[in-house]
């Protein structure tokens, strides 16, 4: 399906990565800007605006994490990170400077357009339904009446499940990084206490588990090594053949 004419800014100083980026998107039907360092991308954003940032963090004059940050401070255009630093704290310093997502070269290009149209879906309306129902597959989380079901069985949650849920489901699609969950669901005391997380999620992913019967529920929540966790309709699995037919873009540098 094309995404008609949602305006990008990418922003890549590697001439052949940004050329080829380039011309994808632009045949998925995205008008593109393209900046070649972190000054003539901030020049482009501060004339243009864009619906959305493609940012990689090496950049000849900027770090890509300052012009996130510079970005975040005006604007709340979904960002997402291209880069071939797989480092585990450069993830995270992006993710929380603002970004919403995380791609680390080589991936594909079935990749990079789920992930563009997972942050514009996101941004193009608030992410709970009118009735107040966040939904992923089978799970459906009732906001007004603090209710969660699987497939219609009734799941009994504790409080901090519950809103660990909710703020997963509510970025679905993103990852949200460890530091996030444990702010929105315990509190800023609790931001070392990375450990919770993980027992609360596993936790979590048993109970969902238990109430489909089939188990495949629990797979819907993806952890993200060293970073955090996503959830997301696509099983794993079909991710995997996905990236496998499709072209493998932006070769580490
Ligand atoms: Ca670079």
């Amino acid at each position: 399906m094309k995404q008609v004419g949602a305006a990008l800014l990418l922003v890549e100083d590697d001439e052949p990565a940004r050329r080829f980026l380039s011309t994808y998107l632009g045949r998925l039907g995205y008008r593109i800007d393209s900046a070649t360092t972190g000054q003539s991308a901030l020049r482009l954003w501060s004339a243009h605006r864009a619906d959305l940032v493609l940012i990689d963090l090496g950049l000849p004059d900027l770090d890509g994490v300052d012009l996130i940050r510079r970005i975040r401070a005006e604007s709340n255009a979904p960002i997402i990170v291209v880069s071939a630093r797989g480092e585990e704290h450069d993830k995270i310093a992006a993710l929380e400077a603002g970004a919403d997502d995380y791609l680390t070269k080589p991936f594909s290009t079935a990749e990079l357009n789920a992930r563009i149209r997972a942050v514009l879906r996101r941004a193009a309306g608030p992410d709970a339904d009118a009735s107040g129902r966040l939904e992923l597959g089978p799970i459906a989380l009732d906001v007004a009446r603090r209710n969660v079901t699987v497939s219609g069985q009734s799941v009994r949650l504790t409080p901090h499940e519950y809103e660990l849920l909710k703020v997963l489901l509510s970025h679905a699609g993103r990852v949200v990084t460890k530091g996030r969950l444990l702010r929105a669901v315990w509190g800023t005391a609790y931001s070392d206490e990375g450990h919770y997380v993980h027992v609360y999620v596993n936790r979590l992913r048993r109970k969902l588990a238990a109430a489909d019967g089939t188990g495949s529920v629990a797979d819907l929540i993806v952890t993200e090594p060293g970073v955090g966790y996503r959830v997301m309709h696509a099983p794993a699995v079909e991710a995997d053949q996905t990236r496998k037919r499709s072209r493998i873009v932006a070769k580490p540098r």
